[in-house]
C-alpha cells in the first residue's frame, strides 16, 4: 500500500461527509446512510479501490456516483483532474461545497446518468465506478484510454464481484475479479432500471 495514500486516509475526517445522525459513526469500517437511500462507501473499500487504480498527478478520472464526495476527495487528492458524476442533485450539490470547502479545484461535476459516462473528456486514465452494475458497462470501458485502468463492481443488487479493468498498449482489455463487495444499483440506462 503507497504511504503517502495511506497518510492521507488517516488524515482525511470521514465525519465531515455526514450530515445527519450517523456522524457519530464515521469511524466505523462500515458503508452508512447519507439520505436518498444511498451510502458513504466503506473506508477500507475506498482505499482498497483507490489503491488499485494506482493514480498519479497526470491522472484523468472518470468517476460514476459522487455520493458524500468521501471517495471523491481521494481521486483528487492523486490525479490531475477529476470528472465525477452522481444522478441525485442534491447529493451532488452537498458534496461539491465539502470539496470546495476542502480546496480542491481539480474537480469537474455533472449531474446525471453516468451509465452513460462522460463523452465529452473521454479517454480517461482511470475510471471508478462506486455503484453496482448489472453487467460490465461497455459504453464506460468505451472511454478508458490505453493503459487505463478501471474498477467496477458487477452483479446482482445484493453481492457483486470488484472487477479490475485494464486496457493495454495495444487496445486489449484485461479483466480480473478482486473480491466481493455490496454497493447500492448504479441505476440509469446502462445500468438498473430507475
Ligand atoms: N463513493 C461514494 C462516497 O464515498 O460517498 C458513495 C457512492 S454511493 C455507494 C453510490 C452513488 O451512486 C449514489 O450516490 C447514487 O445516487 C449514485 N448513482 C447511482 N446510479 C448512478 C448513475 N447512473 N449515475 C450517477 N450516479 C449514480
Amino acid at each position: 500500500m503507497d504511504q503517502k495514500l495511506l497518510d492521507f486516509f488517516k488524515s482525511l475526517d470521514r465525519s465531515f461527509f455526514i450530515d445527519n445522525e450517523f456522524k457519530n459513526y464515521a469511524h466505523l469500517d462500515r458503508a452508512l446512510p447519507i439520505g436518498y437511500e444511498q451510502t458513504i462507501s466503506q473506508p477500507s473499500l475506498v482505499l482498497k479501490m483507490t489503491n488499485f487504480l494506482n493514480l498519479n498527478k497526470n491522472c484523468r478520472v472518470l468517476e460514476i456516483g459522487t455520493g458524500s464526495g468521501y471517495q471523491t476527495a481521494f481521486l483528487a487528492e492523486f490525479s490531475e483532474k477529476v470528472y465525477t458524476i452522481e444522478r441525485i442533485k442534491e447529493l451532488a450539490e452537498s458534496a461539491r461545497k465539502k470539496l470546495e470547502h476542502l480546496g480542491y479545484e481539480n474537480i469537474f461535476y455533472q449531474v446525471g446518468d453516468g451509465s452513460e459516462g462522460w463523452t465529452e473528456h473521454a479517454p480517461y486514465d482511470r475510471i471508478i465506478v462506486t455503484a453496482a452494475a448489472e453487467r460490465i458497462p461497455e459504453e464506460l470501458i468505451n472511454q478508458l484510454g490505453t493503459g487505463g485502468i478501471m474498477i467496477v463492481p458487477v452483479g446482482s443488487p445484493s453481492l457483486q464481484q470488484l472487477k479490475l479493468i485494464t486496457r493495454d498498449q495495444e487496445g486489449k482489455i484485461h479483466i480480473d475479479t478482486i473480491g466481493k463487495v455490496v454497493f447500492v444499483e448504479m441505476k440509469g440506462k446502462y445500468g438498473w432500471t430507475e
